[in-house]
């Protein structure tokens, strides 16, 4: 009888203060601190192999939300045509996620016991790709079937990730967003058009990282302003135009020279405002009322290590969290989208979950180990598309006390019998899935727009790409052909196929033509705006670029005393952290990378002149 020991104090090396590791993927050096083998002992998984990038690249290969085909459903006596986030030659089993959610089938009918001959992922990619998966992920939503992972959606379009919208198009990780198009990460603005990382905003447009502004556009790094256009850094403002303060009545006049309307017009405020930008100070990390944390785009962190992208709930004593949303998170690491959550570690997709190891789409569970599409679920390893299940293997239903028994000796198993993949790399339990059992190809994946690659570089780290679908359509005009302005639009624009100006030479998606929609056409209209030049991927990927990467550098302070380091920016404040005339010593972690052209100020010398 062969006995399991628990190994725990081997394992670990408690002394030492860090250890740097060679990243099995990308084999460059990472470090794991002792808070990070103080989780790893928690939850009993061994340290990763993986660096905390490629752990992302890996986790985000197995999400696609914005990629849609058509597909028929395969649920029996069924062969209605669906809307799909798998593309139709994909080797899995589709169902109309309303006959997949309803009980005409049993997800257990497709157990098997576990065969200790074989590896464990071989055995889990033929359970993946036997069992059904529904065709896209959307709750309670009504007129909006071109939309993935979304809840409470009315009259959208092309709107992903996202939960209480109307009349929205073009979007992804959105929340209570009304009347408006092209938003990435964006909560609660109505009749706006091409935000990033915006909220509470209203007619606003081409706009970033700005709150609660209004009949404004061209503002980056904004708060409370109206009237505004073309403005950096400004606190509760009126009537500015290019960082300078006008009466209404001058406002008013100049504004005229600056439409909106015109595509050429917008094309040279673009130009201006993009220069313009690089002459003001930048905080090196956007992380407000949060304590000992780094990352980007966080609030209400505590001990946060590495994290990005929350959507203002708490997140504590976390790290390499990625679009924390929702409910809280605590406790967890390496994480991307989880909206409440304690003790996970290597989960995607996730929702409500505590004590999860390695796994996909979990809503609601507990006690989850390498399980994927399962649902009010616990203690279940190895299962797919379960619901309301607890100690199943393998989607096999076992008693508490074999159940028990059992996963200790899979653990094991996992471990003696590793899995390698097809160039080399080795899986033990404690690693993510492998990137061969992604239903996805790269480019149709979340992870090509973190970590954008070009097919070859992702062939070459195992992923597979998805050449573009040929086209059975004809583009009837091309971008340039387009009316300059929008009041030269016409009704006959809605029958047209437009090229996209990209013509599908960048790597962006680019499906090479597009059509309006109505509604879209009004919404232009009305806030005159010039029609777009780009097909909607490509105008996502262009905002997705205005974002930095989930990624830290350790870099020091821009301000040199008086003026910036690279003398285009003159402090006006007084700034606490150092002498005027001395340069600033202070060092941070910021998102910003070395290369890049912003003037990057600490927290103290940022709220000096911008606050
Ligand atoms: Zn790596
Ligand atoms: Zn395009
Ligand atoms: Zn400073
Ligand atoms: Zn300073």
């Amino acid at each position: 009888m062969t006995s399991f020991p628990r190994r725990r104090e081997s394992r670990y090396n408690k002394n030492v203060a860090s250890e740097t590791k060679t990243c099995q993927n990308c084999h460059d050096p990472f470090t794991i601190e002792p808070d990070d083998f103080a989780f790893y002992e928690k939850i009993d998984v061994p340290p990763p192999t993986f660096c905390p990038e490629c752990r992302l690249q890996r986790q985000t290969a197995f999400r696609n939300v914005r990629s849609l085909y058509h597909r028929a459903c395969e649920a029996p006596g069924h062969s209605e045509n669906l809307i799909s986030m798998f593309a139709p030659d994909a080797d899995i089993v589709v169902y109309d996620q309303k006959y997949w959610w309803s009980d005409a089938w049993n997800p257990l009918d497709y157990g098997k016991s576990y065969d200790f001959s074989q590896n464990f992922f071989v055995q889990f990619k033929e359970l993946m790709s036997k069992i059904p998966w529904p065709n896209v992920v959307s709750t309670n939503s009504t007129n909006s079937d071109y939309c993935n992972s979304v809840l409470n959606h009315k009259n959208c379009y092309l709107v992903f990730s996202g939960i209480d919208n109307e009349n929205c198009g073009y979007a992804e990780q959105v929340d209570l967003n009304k009347d408006s198009y092209d938003l990435k990460k964006a909560f609660r603005n109505e009749l706006c058009y091409e935000l990033v990382n915006c909220n509470e905003c209203y007619a606003t447009s081409f706009s970033a990282f700005s709150t609660a502004c209004v009949n404004s556009a061209f503002l980056y790094d904004c708060r409370g302003c109206t009237n505004c256009f073309g403005c950096v850094g400004l606190r509760n403002k009126s009537y500015y135009i290019f960082n300078r303060q006008y009466t209404k009545e001058e406002y008013l006049k100049k504004i005229g020279e600056y439409g909106l309307g015109s595509y050429q017009a917008l094309s040279a405020t673009k130009a201006k405002f993009d220069e313009m930008r690089l002459a003001y100070p930048y905080r090196h990390a956007r992380i407000f009322y949060s304590s000992r944390s780094t990352g980007d785009v966080l609030t209400h962190a505590k001990n946060c290590h590495s994290c990005f992208d929350s959507l203002g709930e708490a997140v504590e004593d976390s790290r390499y969290i990625y679009h924390p949303y929702g409910k809280p998170v605590r406790d967890c690491q390496s994480v991307f989208t989880l909206s409440g959550g304690e003790r996970c570690y290597e989960v995607i997709s996730c929702r409500m979950c505590s004590d999860i190891i390695c796994a996909k789409k979990i809503w609601t569970g507990h006690r989850v180990k390498y399980s994927y599409n399962c649902h009010n679920c616990n203690n279940i390893f190895g299962c797919v598309g379960l619901r309301d299940k607890s100690y199943c293997i393998f989607n096999r239903q076992y008693t508490k006390e074999e159940y028990e028994s059992m996963e200790p000796k899979i653990i094991v198993h996992m471990n003696a019998m590793p899995y390698t993949d097809a160039i080399g790399r080795v899986y033990r339990y404690g690693e993510f899935f492998p990137v061969e059992l992604s239903q996805f190809s790269y480019n149709e994946t979340v992870a090509q727009e973190y970590m954008p690659l070009i097919k070859d570089e992702a062939e070459k780290l195992g992923f597979t790409w998805r050449d573009p679908d040929t086209k059975n359509y004809r583009v009837t005009k091309n971008a340039e052909g387009l009316p300059d302005h929008i009041r030269d639009v016409t009704d006959s624009i809605l029958e047209e196929t437009i090229g996209c100006a990209h013509e599908g030479n960048c790597n962006d998606n680019c499906t090479t033509a597009f059509k309006l929609i109505p509604p879209e056409l009004q919404f232009y209209r009305k806030m005159n705006l010039a029609l777009p030049r780009l097909c909607p991927n490509c105008r996502h990927f262009e905002r997705l670029r205005k974002r930095n990467p989930a990624k830290l550098w350790h870099r020091s302070c821009h301000c040199a005393g008086e003026k910036s380091e690279n003398g285009v920016y003159t402090n006006t404040g007084t700034h606490p952290s150092h002498a005027k005339g001395e340069p600033c010593p202070n060092e941070f972690e910021t998102s910003y990378a070395p290369d890049r052209p912003e003037i990057v100020y600490c927290e103290s010398c940022y709220n000096a002149e911008i606050a």
